[in-house]
């Protein structure tokens, strides 16, 4: 999708100018989901205790059109890694685990860790990405919740947090590669067919991020691509991307709806 086809406002944020939100607190958001998080995040959340699941996605920089806006957002927040043509490029997002519901989520429906709560949880309903435009009717929040509040268009401190996200997963790009490489998960989903989800334990996540510093570089190990429809398998193979190709009980592959 073209920028230009984003409702982009002044502020940055994808969102019609006429769209008002206000929280009320439904906790709605806190259930059924995986909560990215920004890689410090992901240590503090390991060191309460709480899975992270680490979800990749891959593509090949040689087949995108190198000066659209789209390629310089995913280039930005991804890394290079080595496998097949040496073009293809991964995204790691550490993600909490709120299936079913938030281990920080309390009977009372507050949130134990609000003050420190991520960056994402201050950000929702809004979308981080600038291609994808905010859609009220796909988001949890209440019809309630849409009819109040101030205008999300002009929302400075929401567009702060935004731009604060996109700065941190570029900053978090080459060091998350370089934590999922230190645990030999090496298997990404194709970019727009599916993700690939890890599950290491808390205890060997938190040592590989910790055991990794800002400078790392990703190592030399090959990776491969899962993606599971037949016509783009055949696709990817004859552009040299090297795909997954045995059953694994390793990792999960959750199919993107198109
Ligand atoms: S950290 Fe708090 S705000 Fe974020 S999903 Fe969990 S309970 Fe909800
Ligand atoms: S689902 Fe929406 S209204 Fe409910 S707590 Fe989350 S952000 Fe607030």
């Amino acid at each position: 999708m073209d920028e230009s086809a984003a409702p982009a406002t002044v502020s940055g944020l994808s969102v019609d100018p006429d769209v008002q939100f206000d929280c009320v607190g439904c906790g709605a958001c806190c259930r059924g989901r995986f909560v990215p998080l920004t890689l410090s995040e992901a240590v503090t959340w390991l060191k309460r205790g709480h899975a992270v699941g680490v979800l990749l996605e891959a593509f090949d920089e040689s087949l995108w059109p190198v000066a659209s806006p789209e390629y310089a957002y995913n280039a930005g927040r991804s890394a290079p890694v080595q496998g097949g043509s040496g073009a293809l490029r991964v995204t790691v997002i550490l993600a909490a685990n709120a299936l079913p519901e938030c281990p920080n989520l309390q009977t009372n429906g507050l949130c134990s860790v609000y003050l420190e709560r991520p960056l994402v949880c201050r950000i929702y309903p809004m979308e981080i990405s600038p291609f994808i435009p905010l859609r009220p009717e796909a988001k949890d929040c209440p019809p309630e919740s849409w009819q109040q509040g101030s205008l999300l268009a002009s929302d400075q401190g929401l567009a702060m947090l935004v731009q604060q996200s996109r700065q941190t997963d570029r900053d978090d790009a080459r060091r998350k590669v370089a934590v999922c490489e230190a645990l030999g998960l090496t298997v990404a989903g194709w970019k727009g067919n599916g993700l690939v989800i890890h599950q290491p334990s808390v205890q060997a996540l938190l040592a590989a991020c910790e055991g990794t510093d800002a400078d790392a570089r990703p190592a030399a190990q090959n990776w491969q691509v899962k993606a599971e429809d037949p016509a783009l398998r055949a696709y990817l193979h004859a552009q040299s991307v090297p795909l997954a190709d045995a059953p694994t009980d390793a990792y999960l592959f959750h199919s993107v709806p198109r």
